[in-house]
């Protein structure tokens, strides 16, 4: 049904959760997008993703009906709301009573509201009483979210509004391109320079976001590590720390300056590739001005020693005075549209709401009383992400799975294995809007609502609370993820002697997110003093907000860090190798990223027809000198094979990235998916896989794809070195 007037909301994709007005639509498409400029996160831009996100919403492009696997055709059928939920909740119990609780498992998504996230882990814990639930957010921010809490006692991506980006004096950007990424937060990079400030840009390739800084630090994929230790080693050496900030507001100094000062520049230089004047300037530019950040992304976090990368440009924030004040600091740019919510609530592996931890026994008390459950019902902490989907369908994993919001089969690490392991399990439901890669697996697939088509609150990049407000009224055969929930407990409570239970699964959003406030009530990520109204009215408000009468915190750590003596916490790092180096057989470094017109696993953006003509396809992104070395020319076909696997995708020829590693943009299944080579390499903190580098090499293939290299690249490899 077409609304009748515009309705002020937030796109359905990345972090920065850019506010958008929906408008009445013409033809096919039910909504328009219009800019909403008072927003000010965006100011009224938009990247092409969020211009076209409506196209999602027709019903040619996504599922109106359930569909369960008819096991005479073996294809997927029509079914009712009734057979499809009855399905599910079947054979959910039927591998609980065969195998214990823990043989059922719960897969979430950052993209889901913090309403279904807060539900989902709920509903893991008290509805299948599981342990074993994680989300595909682990994928993405969990290592510099492990490096926040170590540091600073507290993990919120940014401890402070991008408005403060453009007025601090420098910034270093790691492992973010995001021109492609997040377009419109371009903008206040651009702001920071026509201020006077200086850009510097830590990526192995000259990306978009790259040919905007004022320094363009190329490093070896996986020695990110090095180069912070590097920069910190010059600040000593120069004298440039900050004693009074070390001694005032921080410990553990003494051993992180050891471990940094093993790190000569040389050394450094070798280890990343950087020559030493490049570090010196970086040095330099970092300490001239008052104020400095340092924002990360994906590129030193994805890394199976991601925490220890993040922990090491804190301690180059914290050495020079750079964290704790106005206009400095450390922070993250969150990549999944609630990515931070979506890590507050108890989809993870080990939280519960509030950001409180599951071995917690005050945190478990507290939350157990809001649920009205015993605490000791409550599992404890149980697989990450890779680490469950590695265990499905094996003798001590799980053998029934419930999945909302994720595709698992293009976005996890070693995608083909994943693959494997989904095909072994004895029952698999997913609840989404389209048929993804991984629902076309399902034995259930359950078509959910979208976010034009209702409420719920996402936290963006910021931690700044948003509503998105319900647009139009969802066609007749889908329901809401927080439906399903209901639907499916009042099917498995009677079982379990609760026949009430569908009552603690409430579907109306703000009711959730109520009880989501009551749950974090005094807690790390305390939302108890937000509700939907003085979101509306506000336009979002920032975390920690204890009370109604709060103001909510948009600036985190100005008196003191949320540590127990107040103090930010130095963590002393080395540099190691990272999971797989380049060796004779695996002669190149593959490094996987975005592309502007894709988002993610590309479940949504692939079925949007001005999107796919932007980016049809996956590529393979190699410096000119390897594609001689190969005979290779513009748009032939390549075959990038590592220890896992093989895909192939058209060569893209380009001197903006280095001569020793390729690119592979991850969004794409089939011959082309990037994830078919990645490594689920973890990091031993975050449990994060290590998707930004492992050892590949690269082949030229016929059209039968058949292998026709004369070389495999060790030779422009060792040249590079
Ligand atoms: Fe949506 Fe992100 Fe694009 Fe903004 S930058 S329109 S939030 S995808």
């Amino acid at each position: 049904m077409h609304p009748a007037t515009a309705t002020p909301t937030h796109c359905p994709y990345c972090a920065l959760q850019c506010g958008m007005n929906l408008a009445p639509g013409r033809g096919e498409s039910p909504l328009a997008v219009e800019e909403r400029a008072d927003f000010p996160v965006n100011r009224g831009a938009l990247c092409g993703k969020g211009r076209t996100a409506p196209a999602l919403l027709s019903s040619r492009v996504r599922l109106t009906e359930p569909l369960i696997r008819s096991h005479a055709t073996g294809r997927l059928e029509p079914a009712t709301w009734e057979e499809a939920l009855d399905t599910v909740a079947e054979g959910l119990d039927r591998n609980r009573r065969a195998h214990g609780a823990d043989a059922v498992a719960v897969f979430g998504g950052g993209g889901l509201t913090n309403e279904k996230a807060y539900a989902l882990g709920k509903f893991a814990r008290v509805a299948l009483g599981t342990s074993q639930i994680d989300y595909n957010g682990r994928f993405c921010m969990s290592s510099a979210a492990a490096a926040h809490q170590r540091a600073f006692g507290l993990d919120r991506g940014l401890p402070f509004p991008l408005a403060d980006v453009p007025r601090t004096g420098c910034v270093i950007l790691v492992g973010s391109n995001l021109a492609e990424t997040m377009p419109p937060a371009l903008r206040y990079l651009t702001e920071l320079k026509e201020n006077g400030g200086t850009l510097i840009v830590v990526d192995p390739r000259r990306t978009r976001t790259a040919e905007q800084a004022d320094l363009h630090l190329a490093p070896r994929p996986g020695t990110d590590l090095a180069l912070a230790l590097g920069l910190l080693h010059l600040v000593v050496a120069e004298g440039r720390t900050d004693e009074e900030f070390i001694a005032g507001r921080t410990t553990g100094w003494p051993a992180a300056r050891a471990a940094a000062m093993a790190h000569w520049p040389e050394h450094v230089e070798r280890v990343t590739g950087i020559p030493v004047p490049k570090l010196r300037e970086a040095v330099r530019m970092f300490c001239a001005p008052e104020s400095a950040m340092v924002l990360t992304a994906r590129g030193p976090e994805q890394q199976s020693k991601g925490t220890d990368t993040v922990g090491a440009w804190i301690n180059l924030c914290l050495a020079t005075g750079r964290a704790g004040r106005p206009l400095s600091g450390y922070g993250c740019l969150t990549g999944q549209g609630n990515g931070q919510g979506g890590r507050e609530h108890g989809q993870k592996a080990d939280q519960l709401p509030g950001y409180r931890k599951l071995t917690d026994p005050a945190a478990r008390a507290h939350v157990a009383e809001v649920w009205g459950v015993d605490p000791d019902t409550l599992p404890g902490p149980g697989r990450s992400a890779y680490e469950l989907l590695d265990a499905l369908g094996t003798d001590t994993g799980p053998r029934a799975l419930l999945l909302m919001g994720s595709n698992p089969v293009v976005s996890a690490p070693r995608a083909g294995h994943v693959e494997e392991r989904l095909r072994a399990l004895d029952f698999l439901a997913v609840a989404d809007v389209v048929l993804s890669e991984t629902a076309a697996m399902a034995d259930v697939v359950l078509p959910v609502t979208q976010w034009a088509e209702e409420t719920g609150t996402t936290t963006n990049l910021e931690g700044r609370v948003l509503l998105r407000r319900r647009a139009l009224t969802p066609p007749p055969g889908v329901r809401s993820d927080l439906d399903v929930l209901h639907g499916l407990a009042a099917r498995l409570g009677p079982g379990q002697g609760h026949p009430d239970l569908e009552k603690k699964f409430p579907t109306d959003p703000a009711e959730v997110f109520a009880e989501l406030g009551r749950a974090s009530a005094g807690g790390p990520a305390d939302y108890a003093g937000i509700d939907y109204g003085r979101i509306a009215r506000e336009d979002g408000v920032f975390w920690p907000c204890p009370t109604p009468g709060h103001p909510g915190t948009p600036r985190l750590f100005l008196d003191r860090f949320a540590t127990e003596d107040g103090r930010a916490r130095f963590v002393p790092v080395e540099h190691r190798a990272a999971g797989e180096e380049a060796d004779a057989a695996y002669p190149l470094l593959l490094t996987t990223g975005r592309v502007v017109a894709q988002y993610q696993s590309g479940a949504q953006t692939r079925r949007v027809d001005e999107l796919n003509a932007a980016a049809p396809g996956p590529f393979v992104e190699v410096h000119p000198r390897l594609a001689e070395s190969l005979g290779a020319v513009e748009g032939q076909p390549l075959a990038v094979v590592s220890r896992r696997g093989r895909a192939v995708a058209p060569a893209r020829i380009t001197d903006t990235i280095r001569a020793d590693t390729v690119f592979m943009p991850f969004h794409w299944p089939g011959e082309g998916r990037a994830n078919t080579l990645t490594n689920p390499a973890l990091d031993p903190v975050s449990r994060m896989p290590e998707f930004k580098v492992c050892a590949v090499r690269v082949e030229t293939v016929d059209a039968a794809g058949r292998d026709t290299t004369p070389s495999t690249g060790a030779e422009t490899a060792d040249a590079a070195a």
